[in-house]
C-alpha cells in the first residue's frame, strides 16, 4: 500500500505548470511553482510545519500548547492542520481587510480567530502585531509565532521549495518570480537558487502602498510609501527579517486592479484557480518583459487557491464597485 501516514506528510513536491496563452507576448517560457497543490492550499503549510517543528526541537513548543500568531490566513491555515495532527490549540490574529473566507476557513479547522483593524500603526495597541504579541506574553504555555521575523520561514524554502524548482527545471531555471510579503519565500528559494547558480535573477512583486521596492532601491524605510491596499498577501508596511534583500535583484509593483483583473485572468485563460497574489505575481512577470530572452526559463510562484476569493475578485458586482471593471 502507499499512503501518507498523516496529512502533513504530503506537504511539498508540488508540480510546475506551463502557462501558455498569459504568457504569449513574452519570447520565453514561464512555469508556475504550484502551491495549491499542498493540503491548506497554499505555499504556507511548507513554512509552516517547519516552524512547529523547529520549536518543538529547541522547547519553545511544549506538548498541549497554544500556537499564537498574527495571520492573513494561509499561515494560519498551515499551523493549524500541524495543531491538530500534532495536538496543539492555535489563536490567530488577523485584520479587518483580509476576506471572510479565510477567517471561516481558520476556524473550520479549529484554531480561534481575533479580527483587528487595518488601518492602525503597526506599533498601536489595536494593530494586529501587537495584538499578537500580547497574547503571546499573556496566554500560559504559549508560543508566538512570528512569521516575519522566525528564520525557520525562510529555511523551509531553502529546504524545500527552492531545490524542488532545481531539480523540476533541470538545473535550467534563468528567472524567480515572486510575491514578497514576509519575505520568506523570495528569501529561501532565492539563497538556494543563487548558490546552485549566480547568474539566476531573483524578482519580487510588491504592492503600491509597501515599502520594499523603494528600500531595496535607495536603502530608505519611506513611510510615504505606506498606505493602505487592496492586494492581499503580499506588500507590507515594517521590514521583515526574513526579507533578505541581498539576493533580491529587484521589485516591480503591481496596481491593485492589475492583480485583480489578472488573478480572473488565470482562471479564464489558463485554467488556474488562484488567488490574488498570483494575478498580481503574473502581471509583475508581463512588466518585467523587458529582462527576459529566447532561452529563458522563468519560475513563477503561486501561493494560493481561488476560494478564498471568490466574494472579492471573482465576484463581477465587487469588481465593478472597486472601478476594475466595465
Ligand atoms: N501570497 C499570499 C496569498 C500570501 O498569503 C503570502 C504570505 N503573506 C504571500 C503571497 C507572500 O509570501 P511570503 O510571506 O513568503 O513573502
Amino acid at each position: 500500500m502507499e499512503y501518507a501516514k498523516n496529512i502533513l506528510e504530503t506537504i511539498g513536491n508540488t508540480p510546475l505548470v506551463k502557462l501558455n496563452k498569459l504568457t504569449e507576448e513574452l519570447p520565453c517560457m514561464v512555469l508556475a511553482k504550484y502551491e495549491t497543490f499542498n493540503p491548506g492550499n497554499s505555499v504556507k503549510d511548507r513554512m509552516a510545519l517547519k516552524m512547529v517543528e523547529d520549536a518543538e526541537a529547541d522547547g519553545r513548543l511544549k506538548p498541549g500548547g497554544t500556537i499564537i500568531e498574527g495571520t492573513s490566513g494561509n499561515t494560519g491555515m498551515g499551523l493549524a492542520l500541524a495543531a491538530v495532527v500534532k495536538g496543539y490549540k492555535c489563536i490567530f490574529v488577523t485584520t479587518d481587510k483580509q476576506s471572510k473566507e479565510k477567517v471561516d476557513i481558520l476556524k473550520a479547522v479549529g484554531a480561534e480567530v481575533i479580527v483587528c483593524p487595518t488601518d492602525v500603526a503597526p506599533d498601536d495597541a489595536r494593530s494586529y502585531y501587537s495584538v499578537s504579541k500580547r497574547l503571546g506574553d499573556e496566554t500560559p504555555n504559549s508560543w508566538y509565532v512570528n512569521q516575519y521575523d522566525n528564520p525557520s520561514n525562510a529555511i523551509a524554502h531553502y529546504q524545500s521549495t527552492g531545490p524542488e524548482i532545481w531539480k523540476q527545471t533541470d538545473g535550467k531555471v534563468t528567472h524567480f518570480v515572486v510575491g514578497v510579503g514576509t519575505g520568506g519565500t523570495i528569501s529561501g528559494v532565492g539563497k538556494f537558487l543563487k548558490e546552485q547558480n549566480p547568474n539566476i535573477k531573483i524578482w519580487g512583486i510588491d504592492t503600491y502602498g509597501s515599502v520594499f521596492k523603494k528600500y531595496h532601491e535607495t536603502g530608505i524605510f519611506d513611510e510615504n510609501e505606506i498606505y493602505p491596499y487592496v492586494t492581499e498577501g503580499i506588500g507590507e508596511d515594517i521590514l521583515p527579517e526574513n526579507v533578505d534583500f541581498k539576493i533580491i535583484d529587484g521589485f516591480t509593483k503591481v496596481t491593485d486592479k492589475d492583480a485583480a483583473v489578472y488573478t480572473q485572468k488565470l482562471a479564464k485563460e489558463e485554467g488556474m484557480f488562484l488567488g490574488n497574489s498570483a494575478g498580481a505575481a503574473i502581471k509583475g512577470v508581463l512588466q518585467l518583459k523587458e529582462y527576459f530572452s529566447k532561452d529563458d526559463v522563468v519560475v513563477v510562484l503561486f501561493h494560493d487557491h481561488g476560494s478564498r476569493y471568490v466574494g472579492k475578485m471573482f465576484n463581477n458586482e465587487w469588481m465593478r464597485e472597486m472601478g476594475y471593471i466595465d
